[in-house]
């Protein structure tokens, strides 16, 4: 039972004089164009609130499957070094932030971490050492048929951040456009964000904006180009109220440790993109 912090104990949080939250707002994103596509239109929405936005990277972005696509190395004429594809989407990133008027916040290669090697205790390190204490968080929900390890692990970090009384300020999280059917199907309230302030083609266009000069290589439409097209059909942001943290053991450490949460690894016969696209739909709401 977690009891410690319900959304209830939220106390004495500092209000600045318009009448918004002092502590910044910190979206963290498990890799380069999650900010994005999952809580875009919430950033914008933060931002024009007079907030302190920041979003803070987790991944190094180096181990996806785009690296060594052949569509890839036609357009170089050769295949990027891990390290060199991380940076050019770390490019593609930090224009995404600052086009969606927040501050990109990017960790060094050394203090982030593999996709699929992220643990919620790396993740809560970083948030720590790159966020301050009290920060308003934010990241990906666990619902909406989500699959992604390094999804979960930054869900839990920042439930656990908040569990253990790092923030008393109750985290947000949201799922993909798409998703948010699945969500519903589960019993859970969506709640959706940015309705004037949605994400326009200007903001997908760091992802997609192809220049080999310029060492733009519109690496996240290459990627996952659906979720591009989703959000462009449905361009806001869905926060899944998550009122119960799901598998999020009681805190038996000391109250400032995160605590990892056990989670059963997909379906080994079924690869996660071929499982993605089985639930890929487009809602008519
Ligand atoms: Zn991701």
């Amino acid at each position: 039972m977690r009891t410690r912090h319900a959304p209830s104990a939220t106390r004495n949080l500092a209000i600045t004089r318009a009448g918004i939250p002092a502590a910044p707002a910190v979206f963290v994103s498990p890799h380069q164009d999650d900010e994005l596509l999952f809580m875009g239109a919430a950033i914008r929405e933060h931002v024009a609130r007079g907030r302190d936005v920041r979003v803070l990277l987790i991944g190094r972005g180096n181990k996806s499957s785009v690296r060594t696509r052949p569509c890839l190395q036609e357009m170089l004429d050769r295949t990027p070094c891990e390290k060199e594809f991380g940076a050019v989407r770390d490019r593609e990133f930090e224009w995404s932030v600052r086009g969606l008027g927040a501050t990109p916040i990017i960790p060094t290669w050394e203090d982030r971490l593999d996709e699929n090697a992220v643990t919620p205790a790396d993740v809560a390190a970083i948030i720590r050492k790159h966020a301050p204490s009290g920060s308003d968080l934010k990241t990906v929900s666990e619902y909406g048929d989500e699959y992604h390890s390094d999804h979960f692990a930054c869900h839990d970090a920042v439930a656990s951040l908040f569990a253990g009384g790092w923030t008393d300020m109750p985290p947000r999280y949201y799922t993909l456009c798409f998703r948010k059917q699945a969500v519903l199907d589960a019993g859970l309230r969506v709640v959706r964000e940015g309705v004037s302030t949605p994400i326009a083609p200007e903001h997908q266009e760091p992802y997609k904006f192809v220049n080999v000069e310029e060492s733009r290589w519109g690496v996240g439409d290459t990627s996952v180009r659906k979720f591009f097209s989703a959000q462009a059909r449905d361009p806001f942001s869905y926060r899944v109220v998550e009122t119960e943290p799901a598998r999020l053991p009681a805190l038996t450490t000391s109250p400032r440790e995160p605590v990892a949460a056990p989670r059963p690894a997909p379906s080994p016969n079924v690869p996660a993109r071929a499982r993605v696209e089985s639930w890929f739909r487009v809602p008519d709401m």
